[in-house]
């Protein structure tokens, strides 16, 4: 017997069963992978002592949900790893710029735009908590602090246009940088919100990487699944509704058009129809490089940093990025580069390591992507092409074959647009029901979008016990849940 079916085992559909199955519920999970983990997983490709991470590797949103704030990783035995430089980003002419930890060290490297990043990110890094639950959140309730939205609107408005407000190339690609990774035009107001929401963190939470690999995280949270008396099936596609008729609960980690096919004709129409309307954004190519050093970056501030941003100038990634969000392929697209054992030194195994590599590219695109970010990355770290011992592309268009959620590439499970990141999929005001009795989504295709934060599972799974009577928050800290049943 099962209370509740989850459908799809990524970060969303594992926080939606940790809290329906702390609150007492009997959880089953369904996914169609052999393993559980969706973008969490971690893996050896080349070499059995070097692991490489499949999808995401920086989790500064698990650092900062309030989810994640919850539940507690680290004591979980889970060490999130943070490193001095959370992000930085090559220039083609002049010195890289960085974001330290330290505001007051970032300000200082940032010379005469020093005191206006200081500026733009100090008042949200002392905010922090609020900032993040603002827009971490279901999009229609009222924030709880309104200092958050008092702070957010005036630096939103300043820098979503195209004079920014910075005056250095420096400070302007260190900010376009993280606006990037909202993978959509620029600039923009949601690609500004990203942009505060990743930047700000940057001082404030941290951009850590999980000891060991993101698949820790997903280790954790199943671990507190099985705990709780949920059950897992791997390996099992759902393809119908008709398989989980059981389960009076259903949660699907799914998009928009894996829920399209699995509800087929019992969708009402009209909603059907909106679904249809969602809209994808570009897609990732991948390459996982196995290297027998650290990455020769030309500037050394590089080979501190988590996460190093390619793309050049601020002009230069607004090009870019447009061109690729309009389907047209670009010889220098956005790219995000980690060498894991930088910050997680266990991450190396006999002088050989991980570098994990993605570029923006259109929607569905076939390339290839190997050689195209081994040049990239060569042109700030002349001889990476010599420390490659195996590499392995992963073009957009297979990775909807790896995760159905990934269409065309998409990784963000949906464009994320002004209007997809307030209606996301549809306009409906409970985002995760849908016209389905006792059927909701969960996936970072409902609010609040992509990323390893939880909070579209976590969400969905308390709108589901709400309308299912069982009105108690359940507790989700580590200590052993007592049973928090309490129907209404
Ligand atoms: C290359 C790459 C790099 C990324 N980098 C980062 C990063 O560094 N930091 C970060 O925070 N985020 C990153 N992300 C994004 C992040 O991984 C996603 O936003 C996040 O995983 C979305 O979580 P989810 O639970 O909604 O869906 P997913 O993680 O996509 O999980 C969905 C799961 O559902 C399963 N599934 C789908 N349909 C069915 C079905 N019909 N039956 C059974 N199972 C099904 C899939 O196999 C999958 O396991 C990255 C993603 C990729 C691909």
């Amino acid at each position: 017997m099962t209370d509740a079916a989850v459908v799809g085992t990524g970060p969303n559909g594992l926080a939606a069963a940790v809290v329906l199955a702390r609150a007492g519920l009997r959880v089953s999970l369904w996914e169609q992978a052999d393993t559980v983990g969706g973008g969490l997983r971690t893996r050896s490709l080349f070499d059995r002592d070097v692991r490489h991470d499949v999808c995401s590797a920086i989790h500064p949103m698990a650092a900062a949900s309030a989810f994640f704030r919850e539940f507690d990783l680290p004591a979980r035995g889970v060490r999130l790893l943070q490193p001095e430089i959370p992000y930085a980003h090559p220039l083609p002419d002049g010195p890289a710029a960085a974001a330290w930890r330290s505001l007051d060290r970032t300000a200082e490297h940032l010379g005469v735009d020093g005191p206006r990043w200081a500026k733009l990110m100090g008042p949200l890094v002392a905010r922090s908590a609020a900032v993040v639950d603002l827009l971490l959140a279901d999009q229609r309730s009222l924030p709880r602090d309104l200092a958050a939205p008092a702070l957010l609107a005036p630096r939103v408005l300043a820098h979503a246009t195209t004079r920014s407000p910075l005056r250095t190339e420096a400070a302007r690609a260190l900010l376009t940088g993280v606006a990037a990774h909202a993978v959509g035009r620029l600039p923009s107001v949601a690609s500004t919100v990203v942009a505060l929401l990743l930047g700000h963190t940057a001082h404030s939470t941290g951009w850590p990487v999980p000891e060991g690999g993101s698949g820790r995280i997903a280790d954790a949270l199943l671990a507190d699944v099985l705990a709780h008396g949920g059950t897992v099936h791997t390996g099992h596609r759902v393809r119908d509704l008709a398989e989980l008729a059981d389960a009076p609960i259903v949660l699907l980690d799914v998009g928009p058009k894996e829920f399209l096919a699995i509800a087929g004709d019992r969708l009402p129409p009209r909603y059907r129809r909106a679904l249809r309307r969602y809209r994808y954004g570009p897609g990732a190519a991948k390459a996982d490089f196995l290297v027998d050093g650290p990455i020769p970056w030309r500037d050394p501030v590089l080979g501190a940093a988590g996460t190093v941003h390619l793309g050049g100038t601020r002009a230069d990634i607004i090009r870019a990025e447009n061109a690729t969000v309009a389907g047209v392929p670009v010889d220098e697209p956005f790219a995000l580069v980690v060498d894991p054992a930088v910050t997680d030194p266990s991450r190396a195994a006999g002088g050989r390591r991980p570098v994990w590599a993605y570029a923006h590219v259109p929607n569905g695109d076939r390339r290839d992507p190997v050689d195209l970010l081994r040049r990239l990355i060569e042109r700030y770290a002349p001889g990476f092409s010599d420390t490659v011992i195996e590499a392995r592309g992963i073009a957009a268009a297979d990775y909807e074959a790896y995760n159905p959620n990934y269409v065309g590439g998409d990784i963000g499970g949906g464009a994320l647009t002004l209007r997809q990141a307030l209606a996301r999929p549809t306009a409906r005001r409970d985002p995760y029901a849908t016209p389905l009795p006792g059927v909701y989504l969960c996936s970072s295709a409902t609010p609040p979008g992509p990323s390893v934060h939880g909070m579209c599972g976590h969400l969905a799974a308390r709108s589901a016990l709400r309308r299912h009577g069982i009105r108690s928050t359940p507790d989700l800290s580590p200590r052993p849940a007592r049973s928090t049943l309490d129907r209404a």
